[in-house]
């Protein structure tokens, strides 16, 4: 057996008692309806951020292995794309009630392996399953058209068809919602898909196949590798670049959304990226300064702040900006409970990996040094571990510090004073990034003008929270191409075919 990385006996140990009550827990890899090992028999350990214990090894799959999930999704996609879409509706809505059943023992799942607090993930299951229910329900709607044509005695047909193989690629910080949106939508379609989860976050995952597979989701359809983040460039070309594959559906940075976007124009690829956001929270004078102060909290601090659509840069209107820098420090001190997620009443738990928790640290000493100041936090919370970083609120914060400009995903507040509704348009749209933004107002007239003029693809007017199956979600310029949700999003894994019907006379 080869093993990627160093293990203590300490976290060997962990083993029996991380998997205690985790009956969905699975330790191999998941294709053609087998679970599997690595062809090389590699292995890597999936760590609980919390305290970096093991909660168990998996298979970490390369080229080869990404090659055979990619020939068993093509060759189940010859029967799977010709069933009913009641058929394939039915299949989901099954699939659906088993994890909703199973909600908390996915849930636990989620917190072993990404760290949030145990509320939290289960918000992130019945989020997740919400688009099971959606795309069971949309299966029977993906119509086509017809349309009048221009000549006599021919007949216009455009039918919606399945694109093929999607290759659905996601991060850690949602890792069963991040799938469920996009495989409830490509099932609905007719699509086959290979999903390569987060080196993190493989877990959730591999028991929503295992709830798939009971759910009588035809082997093949829904194909799972897992692998270590060495192997995810390799397992990613493949991904992108057979000509089995139809549509890479990517989730994650725009770094990484960039090469997976340049791999997949070789083969004039589909894709589906849902990047990096960098989101405004602009607060005028006329808002209900308590609600914008409550929405801020869940806006800023879901996830421990790693969320793409997570509040990244307060700009708050100066007639209202001291009593809402007052108001916000005041919450977070007395909501943001740091520690463990499985631990009664802690609020926000552990940043990923250290590599998040020195880039967030690394964002607040630049601006510190810089003439920023740390209202509340601004430090590790080192009697906890290395990746607990304190909720923190930074005020001063000017253009030449980088976490002006960059996506922070950590739990820091960042607060600028604006002076007007074009000062925060100005600043707000003053990045490549367009995901989501937050206005508070009552004032009709400038809500209205700020959902225009904001360059984001989601616009939320008095509201911190913005996601559900029903709408569509997405971003626009460096943030995205394409929806998920809605019934834009299982037409995302379509193709239009037009067919003529002519010599109708003849
Ligand atoms: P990431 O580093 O881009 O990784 C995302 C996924 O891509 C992971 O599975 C990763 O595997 C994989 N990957 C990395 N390099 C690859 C390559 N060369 N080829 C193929 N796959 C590769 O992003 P992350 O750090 O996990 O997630 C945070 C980012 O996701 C943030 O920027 C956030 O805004 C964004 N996000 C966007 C949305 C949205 O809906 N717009 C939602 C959630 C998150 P490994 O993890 O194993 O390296």
């Amino acid at each position: 057996m080869v093993v990627s990385r160093c293990f203590t006996m300490k976290s060997l140990k962990m083993f029996s008692v991380q998997r205690r009550g985790m009956h969905l827990l699975k330790d191999k890899a998941y294709i053609n309806g087998e679970w599997v090992k690595a062809t090389s028999n590699a292995v890597y350990p999936v760590q609980n951020p919390a305290d970096d214990n093991v909660i168990t090894e998996l298979p970490d799959m390369d080229a080869a292995d990404a090659k055979t999930a990619v020939d068993a999704a093509a060759n189940t996609f010859k029967t799977w794309r010709d069933t009913t879409a009641k058929e394939r509706s039915y299949i989901l809505r099954k699939w659906f009630n088993l994890c909703e059943k199973h909600s908390d023992d996915l849930a636990a799942i989620i917190t072993a392996e990404a760290g949030k607090p145990l509320a939290e993930s289960k918000g992130e299951i019945a989020y997740g399953n919400s688009f099971l229910e959606w795309f069971a329900d949309t299966a029977r709607h993906i119509n086509g058209e017809i349309i009048p044509s221009p000549w006599p005695n021919k007949q216009i047909l455009l039918t919606r068809q399945p694109l093929g193989v999607v290759s659905v690629i996601t991060p850690w910080n949602f890792p069963y919602a991040m799938i469920t949106r996009k495989v409830g939508a490509l099932m609905a379609a007719g699509c086959t898909c290979v999903i390569k989860p987060s080196e993190d976050t493989p877990l959730s995952a591999l028991a929503a196949a295992e709830l798939a597979e009971q759910a009588g989701v035809p082997k093949g359809v829904i194909n799972v590798i897992t692998s270590s983040r060495k192997n995810a460039p390799g397992v990613g070309k493949v991904l992108c670049e057979d000509e089995n594959v139809g549509c890479i559906s990517f989730t994650g940075s725009t770094f990484v959304g960039k090469i997976l976007y340049g791999q997949a124009a070789k083969g004039i690829k589909r894709v589906a990226l849902e990047l990096g956001g960098n989101a405004p929270y602009i607060v005028f004078p006329s808002a209900d300064i308590e609600h914008a102060l409550d929405q801020a909290m869940l806006a800023k601090f879901r996830n421990n702040g790693q969320a793409c659509i997570g509040a990244n840069r307060f700009l708050i209107h100066e007639a209202v900006y001291d009593k809402f820098v007052e108001g916000f420090k005041s919450r977070i001190g007395k909501k943001c409970i740091l520690g463990p997620g499985t631990k009664e009443g802690v609020t926000c738990g552990p940043l990923i990996n250290k590599e998040q928790a020195k880039k967030v640290s690394g964002l607040v000493d630049d601006a510190v040094s810089k003439g920023a100041e740390a209202l509340i936090g601004g430090k590790f919370a080192k009697e906890l571990g290395d990746k607990f970083y304190e909720s923190t609120l930074l005020v001063n914060v000017k253009p030449d510090m980088n976490i002006y400009n960059e996506e922070i995903f950590g739990p820091v507040a960042s607060c600028l004073k604006i002076s007007s509704e074009e000062e925060a348009l100005k600043i707000a749209n003053s990045t490549r990034s367009g995901l989501a933004a937050y206005v508070f107002t009552k004032d009709l007239g400038q809500a209205f003008r700020m959902s225009r003029q904001l360059e984001f693809g989601m616009v939320a007017i008095n509201d911190g929270i913005l996601s559900a199956a029903e709408p569509a979600f997405g971003g626009i310029k460096e943030s995205g191409i394409g929806r998920e949700g809605s019934l834009h999003g299982a037409e995302e894994y379509t193709d239009i075919k037009y067919t003529l019907m002519s010599a109708l006379d003849k």
